[in-house]
């Protein structure tokens, strides 16, 4: 099968961590990282094997990061993801989140408001050119105190006419879900879509912390909640709710989440009748793009190209785009 032709929908994909290896190497100099050869670029960039050293995985978040320190720049790297997306990768409908304190980090000359507007431009310039509906999803940092958390939403609700969702982050262990009820409610009734980071660690907990993040932060979509195969009722929870889980097959066994990419249990979910669905996670970092994810599912766990279909008719709908919006690029009726 041609995996590239499909028309694809990505809906979890970090802005931040997607930039294009060329220009990286074209901006790297500027901000005193010396790129001699690909060895370099690799060392210095890449996550291609499984991490077993979390300190050198956040230098590599550092050093991307580093390149997002301009309005101009902003908008050129968020213009190359969306590029990228549409001529690599066939996406059609494409979700982008980021964190505006992530983005800010060391950059203190950018507001939140200074940042959005210049992703949004980027955002503008490609649904311009390339026939495809982009969507913003605003993510809130664990690891934040509670106030930064707060001033996060209030952005998020403020520019509801410019994100579709709302997300939680990093890491959930010792960062329980209660404590962000309040702003995950308030969210949701501003309209914003509502997906959380949950059930992504290989850890005790995980399936019970993706069943918190539904029932304390109405989330309807879960970034990865790939643990959940480790409990059958947590399962049947998330099945009988209609909950989306967006999976990330190579970040998964990049982060040993799941140690053997071809023991990935994404089939074994889809045919337990939840809502599945394919995505890349942080594509620049590992050095692939959405094709390989569909590639992996095909040629590792043998799934048959009606299934990447369904499962892609999946995301299509679950996406927080509007449907008018989505409806004009998707070939499918939705
Ligand atoms: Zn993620």
């Amino acid at each position: 099968m041609n995996i590239q032709r499909l028309p694809k929908v990505e809906l979890h994909r970090h802005l931040e961590l997607c930039v294009r290896p060329s220009t990286i190497y074209e901006l790297a100099p500027q901000f005193g990282i010396s790129l001699p050869d690909e060895q370099a670029f690799r060392d210095r960039f890449l996550i291609t094997e499984p991490m077993n050293d979390l300190g050198s995985v956040l230098n590599k978040f550092l050093d991307t990061q580093k390149l997002w320190a301009s309005e101009e720049l902003i908008e050129r790297l968020t213009f190359e993801a969306c590029e990228d997306a549409f001529k690599i990768d066939n996406i059609r409908i494409l979700e982008l989140r980021y964190a505006p304190t992530f983005v800010r980090m060391g950059h203190e000359h950018l507001s939140f408001e200074h940042i959005h507007r210049a992703i949004l431009r980027g955002v503008t310039k490609a649904e311009a050119e390339f026939p495809m509906a982009v969507g913003l999803i605003c993510i809130i940092q664990r690891i934040l105190p509670v106030e930064e958390a707060e001033a996060v939403t209030n952005f998020a609700i403020e520019n509801r006419a410019s994100f579709v969702g709302l997300d939680l982050a990093d890491n959930e262990v010792g960062f329980d879900s209660k404590p962000f009820a309040p702003f995950f409610l308030r969210a949701k009734e501003a309209g914003l879509g509502i997906t959380v980071h949950s059930g992504e660690a290989p850890v005790a907990n995980a399936p019970r912390y993706v069943k918190e993040a539904i029932d304390y932060l109405g989330a309807t979509r879960i970034g990865h909640g790939v643990q959940i195969y480790r409990d059958a009722s947590i399962m049947e929870f998330v099945r009988a709710k209609g909950i989306v889980l967006e999976l990330c097959p190579t970040s998964n066994y990049l982060t040993q989440a799941i140690p053997v990419l071809k023991e990935h249990p994404f089939r074994r979910l889809f045919e337990a009748g939840i809502k599945t669905t394919v995505n890349s996670d942080d594509p620049g970092i590992f050095n692939i793009d959405l094709n390989n994810e569909y590639r992996i599912l095909s040629e590792r766990l043998g799934m048959s190209v009606e299934q990447l279909e369904t499962c892609t008719d999946i995301a299509a709908k679950a996406s927080f785009i509007t449907l008018e919006k989505k409806q004009k690029v998707w070939p499918r009726r939705l």
